[in-house]
């Protein structure tokens, strides 16, 4: 620990010369990934169902130990393929978390079902349980939770209470590829899970998504309906669009996936470095990850008291931003706050969302990623301190170098 306060305008300003994002794609083997596309363009087969779909599907269904992958374009058309798949259309109601990407919603509004939003549980940022049964009425069909940050959600208890009421549990997995709940991989959980392997995913295709289930029937009607309709006989069985994922996507997903573990461990060595940099800092901590099970920590977010830091997310988010630090402010505000929901909240969200509204005040995504190093985690935190009371960072004597093992992240 050196001397005296660190006043904010003694660091160089910027801090970075060059912008950190907070998502910078993960990249895997460049050789492997042009050796697999070289391959497609040997073979002409860009699309339909060629081998490296396959092969990612099959890879992708075994690490999640689900009976079917269905590779789609991106998350998004497949929580649309998905929810169509189960029936749910217009004037449909799916009650989703407001503390999300709006895209969770806007899957659903895209196909004229509507969104409920409904309130968070603190602990794990995803639903709130009992505020989910309070909001079930006669024509909800479905639940759509989401793991946000890669943390799971309240997954037994929403599986006993769609069971209760007959309805449709999906999960939208986006963040949570390589993560755990109950020590089972995320993926088997519900009817079925979406992932997405958008380029700022933990595992990315370019873009990419897939929906993962056990049902034999359901993947049946997601395979048709990714297509056209069109069946393995080739028949065209009912209605579709084109959610296909095509073989350059399923080439670079092949290539993320052999790195996955490399990816992990960077993450869980950024996010190790940013707890204890930011340790005992007034107002500021880490949302943790539950310590029991593993997590791919893609996301490394910070609350900000503005009471007890003395300044708001705002400005806070503004201070990094001199330095050149691209931090966002995920997730806010909350989807039922955005449009076009919030024109008409009595459909979409009948209740207040106070806990929403107050989470979506504080929470600041930083960067990390296979693009950022422990000196810039280290930078993040100097200004971060500098902002808040000028304390300097801890020093850290332990490494927390290279432990990709098997311990669970915290
Ligand atoms: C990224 C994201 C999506 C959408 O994924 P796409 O593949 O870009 O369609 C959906 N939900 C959440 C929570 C996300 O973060």
């Amino acid at each position: 620990m050196s001397g005296g306060p660190v006043r904010l305008d003694s660091l160089p300003t910027p801090y970075f010369s060059e912008p950190l994002h907070v998502g910078r794609p993960n990249v895997g083997s460049r050789d492997r990934l042009m050796e697999r596309i070289d391959g497609a363009l040997e073979r002409l087969w860009f699309t339909n169902d060629g081998p490296l779909v396959r092969e990612f599907e099959a890879r992708v269904a075994e690490l999640t130990q689900v009976r079917h992958c269905v590779a789609v374009s991106n998350a998004t058309t497949g929580i649309q393929v998905a929810a169509k798949a189960l029936g749910i259309g217009p004037g449909d109601e799916v009650i989703v978390p407001s503390f999300t990407w709006v895209a969770t919603a806007h899957a659903l509004d895209w196909i004229g079902a509507v969104p409920v939003f409904c309130e968070l549980d603190e602990e794990t940022g995803t639903a709130d349980v009992a505020h989910v049964e309070r909001l079930i009425g006669p024509r909800t069909r479905a639940i759509l939770d989401v793991h946000v940050f890669g943390r799971p959600a309240r997954i037994d208890e929403l599986t006993k209470l769609a069971a209760e009421h007959g309805l449709h549990l999906l999960f939208d997995a986006a963040h949570a590829f390589g993560c755990t709940y109950r020590s089972k991989p995320i993926g088997g959980f519900g009817t079925a899970e979406i992932f997405s392997f958008q380029a700022t995913k933990f595992v990315n295709s370019f873009e990419g998504g897939a929906i993962v289930t056990d049902d034999d029937a359901l993947a049946d009607r997601l395979r048709a309906m990714r297509h056209q309709g069109l069946n393995a006989a080739h028949e065209i069985t009912g209605s579709g669009t084109v959610a296909r994922m095509h073989e350059i996507s399923a080439a670079m997903g092949l290539t993320s996936l052999e790195s996955a573990d490399h990816f992990t461990a960077i993450n869980r060595r950024n996010y190790r470095l940013y707890e204890q940099y930011l340790d005992g800092l007034p107002g500021v901590r880490v949302r943790p990850q539950d310590p029991n099970e593993l997590s791919n920590c893609q996301y490394v977010v910070i609350e900000v008291d503005a009471v007890r830091a003395g300044l708001h997310r705002d400005e806070l988010q503004a201070v990094l931003q001199r330095h050149n630090v691209l931090a966002r402010a995920y997730f806010s505000p909350g989807c039922h706050s955005c449009e076009p929901y919030r024109s008409d909240l009595a459909r979409h969200a009948p209740d207040p969302l106070p806990k929403v509204e107050a989470l979506t005040e504080r929470v600041l995504s930083l960067p990390t990623g296979t693009a950022v190093g422990p000196e810039e985690v280290r930078g993040v935190c100097r200004i971060l301190r500098a902002a808040v009371d000028g304390s300097a960072v801890p020093e850290i004597h332990e490494s927390t170098e290279g432990d990709a093992g098997g311990r669970p992240a915290r």
